[in-house]
């Protein structure tokens, strides 16, 4: 439901025609109403004159990119965005930049799963309490509903390898130098931490980093655990601290083991046995 119980709006702003027609009949056939502009500017200014209910917004735009669609968009607004990209790599783009996007799809995608992705922002609650400023934007908008408790972040600092995790802080350094994590990235961490050596299965995973958001699927969290991966392992292909427990979960090896560890070591040849 809508703004007054009328049909829920959405702005897709999508330049390739073909897959503008597609979505504008196939969602309108599924009860929505909606606008469709073929450009970011076209796009905003749609935006501005009606403010939709959830905007659908191709990656790839000529001119203005739909990154830039998205910052302009959350400059004044938390309506729920899902960015549409062509190739997976860009999703690394969309979720890198925190740019404020609720959720993501790529094409080619099936409209049941588009539909099930756009009710599932459309529920969501946000990602942040209401009086928390703009910045860094909130991962969803749409109706505000009694906020979930933030994930339990556990307190003091934590090191591993040549990590330093200082969760009151929330800052994560190697050798002093900020890894920058995303908030959802640290979130994961914080979630991976209570305790370390602990297996934590997806579904408690999906749960504590997207309440409510039961239809955000597996995928994104693998997205988010390969990206924390890169910034925390000195080889993320060959993990020591990350680990992947297959058919379960995931859980955070802190073992002092791997602590002397150096950048560098992987790639270092070990001497022929004599
Ligand atoms: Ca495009």
């Amino acid at each position: 439901m809508g703004r007054d119980g009328d049909a829920v709006r959405i702005l897709v702003v999508e330049d390739e025609e073909s897959y503008r027609d597609a979505l504008s009949s196939g969602l309108t056939r599924q009860g929505y109403e909606v606008v469709t502009a073929s450009d970011g500017p076209g796009g905003l200014r749609l935006f501005h004159a009606d403010p939709p209910d959830l905007v659908l917004l191709d990656l790839l735009l000529p001119g203005m990119r739909g990154t830039d669609v998205c910052r302009r968009i959350r400059e004044t607004s938390r309506v729920p965005v899902i960015m549409v990209s062509a190739i997976d790599s860009e999703v690394d783009v969309v979720l890198g930049l925190e740019l404020g996007a609720s959720d993501y799809v790529t094409k080619p995608f099936h409209l049941r799963e588009l539909v099930a992705r756009i009710e599932a922002v459309l529920r969501r609650v946000p990602a942040v309490p209401p009086d928390t400023p703009a910045s860094p934007p909130a991962a969803a908008g749409g109706p505000l509903t009694p906020a979930t408790p933030a994930p339990a972040t556990p307190e003091g600092s934590l090191a591993f390898g040549e990590v330093v995790v200082d969760f009151d802080r929330r800052t994560v350094t190697r050798h002093g130098t900020d890894l920058h994590l995303s908030r959802r990235e640290l979130d994961l961490l914080a979630a991976l931490a209570s305790p370390p050596g602990r297996v934590h299965t997806r579904e408690d995973l999906l749960d504590l980093l997207w309440p409510g958001g039961n239809l955000v699927d597996s995928r994104t969290l693998d997205t988010h655990v390969h990206r924390l991966r890169t910034k925390i392992e000195v080889d993320p292909s060959a993990p020591h601290h990350l680990m992947t427990v297959r058919g379960v979960g995931f859980r955070l090896d802190v073992d002092t083991a791997h602590t002397a560890r150096r950048v560098g070591d992987a790639f270092r040849p070990t001497a022929p046995p004599r």
